[in-house]
């Protein structure tokens, strides 16, 4: 029989530990906040959606989770939300810059707008670099820490017809492997996340269909048959990243696309 203090490591892989996620609010986000929870973690929601984020709170119970309003684009949200986080549990082991768009496909990058483009970027990039930043402010004196953004399959094949997004998640791995070299020395790891396809409201938008569209789509696409990819596959990708599990793990793009991007250099969605 399990001794009983091996049982406490395996289900509350992050006892003690206080995370915060940015994009909490919904799919990928929300999911891992929940399952961050449930392994004994301390969960900063940040978003912007304040009242689908407080009712996360509420499901994850209010005195193990806090949300605060926080656009990734606005510095001062940013490093209010990790002052917060501090003051309310006392540290910040975990950031996860997960908060992401996406621009709608059009094939030809003449039909995108410069706006559209930095509206894209400003988010994705520009985000994940004020949530490292503030971050490592807090991780770098108390030399210890896991950042983890989400990246994108995107991030390694072309051909998506999104631009802004295939170049926003590239950058997203550049800023993971310099952040990396930068922050080891403090025993600080940073990695990412790289995803297939998963049915989310973000994915709805891009791909015009429903959860089940995006399902069969996938399923059409994918090379390891008889699973759908899920927010909880990339949920646990994350814990095991956060977890000391991890702790000699840095400078990845950890893809969790059945093996997708092996075979595949782009990556076509319907228009
Ligand atoms: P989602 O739309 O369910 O969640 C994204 C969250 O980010 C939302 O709660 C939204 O309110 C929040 N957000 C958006 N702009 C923000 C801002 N300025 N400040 C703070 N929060 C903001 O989508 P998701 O699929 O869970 O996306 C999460 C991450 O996963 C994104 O970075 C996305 O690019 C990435 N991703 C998604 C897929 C997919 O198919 N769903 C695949 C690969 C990667």
């Amino acid at each position: 029989m399990a001794n009983a203090s091996l049982v406490s490591a395996i289900t509350r892989r992050l006892e003690g530990k206080v995370a915060m996620i940015t994009g909490g609010a919904s799919g990928i986000g929300e999911c891992t906040a929940k399952l961050f929870s449930k392994h004994g973690a301390k969960v900063v929601i940040a978003d912007i959606q304040d009242e689908i984020g407080h009712s996360v709170i509420n499901s994850i119970g209010p005195t193990n989770s806090t949300y605060i309003h926080c656009d990734v684009t606005n510095e001062n949200h940013v490093k209010n939300a990790v002052d917060k986080t501090v003051s309310t549990y006392g540290k910040l082991d975990i950031m996860f810059t997960n908060a992401g768009i996406c621009d709608p496909p059009r094939p030809r990058l003449i039909d995108n707008e410069k706006n559209d483009f930095e509206h894209v970027l400003s988010i994705n990039v520009t985000g994940v670099f004020l949530g490292m930043k503030h971050a490592a402010r807090v991780m770098v004196p108390a030399r210890s820490g896991s950042m983890i953004s989400t990246a994108s399959i995107a991030s390694g094949i072309g051909g998506s017809s999104t631009h802004a997004y295939t170049a926003s998640k590239h950058a997203v791995v550049g800023l993971v492997k310099n952040l990396a070299v930068e922050l080891g020395q403090f025993g600080i790891s940073v990695n990412c996340l790289s995803p297939h396809l998963l049915a989310t409201p973000l994915a709805a938008k891009v791909c015009g269909t429903d959860d089940e569209g995006i399902e069969q789509l996938l399923n059409s696409m994918a090379i390891l048959k008889g699973t759908t990819l899920k927010a909880h596959d990339i949920a646990n990708a994350a814990l095991f990243l956060a977890s000391d599990e991890a702790g000699y793990v840095s400078g990845q793009n950890l893809f969790i696309d059945g093996g997708f991007g092996i075979v595949n250099s782009a990556l076509k969605y319907p228009e």
